[in-house]
């Protein structure tokens, strides 16, 4: 029956960033779905880890500070949560940064740091659970984007480029690996309530102008993500190759 292929029974999931915020509601949907997750997490996911738990799952922290990790350290990473919990069947590289500031005034420091984590983990993770996936024959990347990699944004250049450039490798990696039994798809959320955009929401002008002009008139939450992600990670979604899902309150359909 359709429903069955949106279950998680008995896979490993391995999301970036989960201790709050969109990651932290991604892996509480998969581990509602069935899925034992792994935390790749610079910050202790200790409140991630206790609702998972709770939900009869395995949970597993791999602590990794993506701004500093190479790529052996994030393969490293990969390693750990199969001998975890056993196998990989997903990656969700959510973790992200956002700097804002002046593109004339953009610092070399704020636009390697947010490529590193945005873009160059992002990419190093991919590689690393490819490995592992394309070994196996089956398995599933959900990236995620943003409105930023379809539009330009304010101030956010860094950001911006990174985001674009996670698509780009998404569809990449999915005319390669598809034929191999990997799924590499991309979440592009909408304005989303969360520390990430936390300065946008405080400016009450800046907040007024995004609402509006968003078609289901309101901020999204990180809930709104959940079942997105776990179809994404299902076999219900096994012939969605290279696609960019955005979960957005309408806001690229204006
Ligand atoms: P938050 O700022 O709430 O959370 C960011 C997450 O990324 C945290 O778990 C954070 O961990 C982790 N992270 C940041 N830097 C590192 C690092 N160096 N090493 C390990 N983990 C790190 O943001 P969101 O939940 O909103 O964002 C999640 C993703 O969604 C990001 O990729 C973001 O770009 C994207 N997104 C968000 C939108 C929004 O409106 N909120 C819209 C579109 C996309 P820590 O707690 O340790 O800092």
């Amino acid at each position: 029956m359709v429903l069955d292929t949106f279950r998680l029974d008995g896979r490993v999931a391995l999301v970036t960033g989960g201790n709050r915020g969109i990651g932290q509601a991604i892996a509480t949907a998969l581990a509602q779905a069935g899925a034992d997750v792994a935390l790749l997490s610079r910050t202790d996911p200790a409140e991630t880890i206790a609702v998972v738990e709770k939900l009869g799952r395995r949970a597993l922290a791999i602590p990794v500070d993506l701004s500093t990790a190479g790529p052996d350290e994030l393969a490293d990473a990969v390693e750990a949560a199969v001998a975890g919990l056993g196998r990989l069947d997903i990656l969700v590289n959510n973790a992200g940064i956002i700097r804002r500031a002046a593109a004339v005034a953009h610092s070399a420091e704020d636009w390697d740091a947010v490529l590193r984590v945005d873009l160059d983990a992002v990419f190093h993770l991919c590689q690393a659970a490819g490995r592992i996936m394309l070994g196996q024959g089956h398995g599933k990347i959900i990236n995620v984007a943003s409105m930023l990699s379809y539009q330009g944004g304010i101030r956010v250049p860094s950001y911006t480029a990174a985001k674009h450039a996670v698509v780009g490798l998404t569809r990449a990696l999915a005319n390669e690996w598809a034929g191999e039994g990997v799924n590499v798809n991309a979440i592009a959320p909408g304005y989303i309530a969360t520390d990430n955009t936390a300065a946008l929401r405080a400016d009450p002008e800046r907040e007024q102008v995004i609402r509006e002009r968003i078609p289901a008139g309101r901020w999204g939450t990180p809930g709104d993500l959940m079942g997105v992600v776990v179809f994404l990670g299902s076999d219900a979604a096994r012939y969605v190759h290279g696609a960019v899902l955005a979960v957005d309150g309408g806001w690229l359909a204006r």
